[in-house]
């Protein structure tokens, strides 16, 4: 009997090897373990992009398996605050790219990572590069987030967003609401640091900054603002355009 779920890790071998021909992608999910402020876990990255990942994998019919999620990410500006793990770029791009070398062995050629960390954006974007032109696959990486922006813009009352904020918090509550520490909800205390330094500028210079140059709880936003309401309009939106952008990808690579 054939698993009808979606997870690659839970199906034996043989299963797996039934799927492959019909296979149209596999989705890898990246995270990280770092600080969420007060109110929000170490593991919000991550058991948002996997709750992602299974939610679009639905929409495929058995087209596409989703991967167990690399946990952890490059979160060195987060190290001031106890209980975040950082790995390298170095580590995570091999990672990736043995992970997706030991998929194209057994016949894959298309991966999408679904990154739920900022910090992960510079090297994941640079595997898809590497994947697609060192190892002839065809990869992608969506950012869910960077796909809503005119839907955040639309929902949140505070206009600056980035972490543990009133857009996370929103979306982990629908994610994981028993993650929510809701009575430990407190809005940082946020530092300008000049205007081409500011997070949300358009015009901005490229600077390696640390969290704590810019809040004193760990929050980059105002989490005092979200609700369960923003969320699942902020969730559903990521969802269906995450499945959109695979769809038009599938198109492309065939
Ligand atoms: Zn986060």
């Amino acid at each position: 009997m054939v698993f009808s779920v979606f997870e690659w890790e839970l199906h034996s071998w043989d299963e797996i090897r039934d799927l492959i021909p019909r296979l149209r992608a596999v989705i890898l999910p990246v995270g990280s373990v770092e600080q969420h402020s007060y109110h929000l876990s170490l593991a919000t990255d991550t058991v948002g992009a996997y709750r992602i990942s299974k939610e679009v994998a639905k929409h495929f019919g058995g087209s596409i398996l989703v991967l167990p999620p690399i946990y952890y990410g490059v979160s060195e500006h987060h190290m001031d605050f106890p209980g975040t793990i950082t790995i390298s770029s170095e580590t995570l791009l091999r990672l990736v790219c043995e992970i997706a070398d030991s998929l194209k062995r057994h016949g894959i050629r298309t991966l999408i990572i679904i990154n739920g960390h900022g910090g992960n954006i510079g090297v994941l974007s640079e595997a898809v590069r590497k994947l697609r032109f060192e190892y002839g696959m065809n990869a992608l990486l969506i950012n869910p987030w960077e796909l809503i922006l005119d839907v955040i813009e639309e929902t949140l009352e505070s206009d600056v967003w980035g972490h543990a904020c009133e857009f996370e918090t929103s979306v982990a509550l629908v994610e994981n609401p028993k993650l929510v520490r809701l009575d430990k909800i407190v809005d940082p205390k946020l530092r300008r640091l000049g205007k081409y330094f500011d997070l949300k500028s358009k015009n901005r210079v490229v600077y390696p900054w640390r969290t704590k140059d810019f809040t004193d709880t760990g929050a980059l936003g105002y989490p005092s603002k979200a609700s369960k309401e923003k969320g699942e309009k902020l969730f559903s939106a990521m969802v269906e355009r995450t499945v959109e952008a695979i769809e038009e990808f599938l198109k492309i690579v065939g």
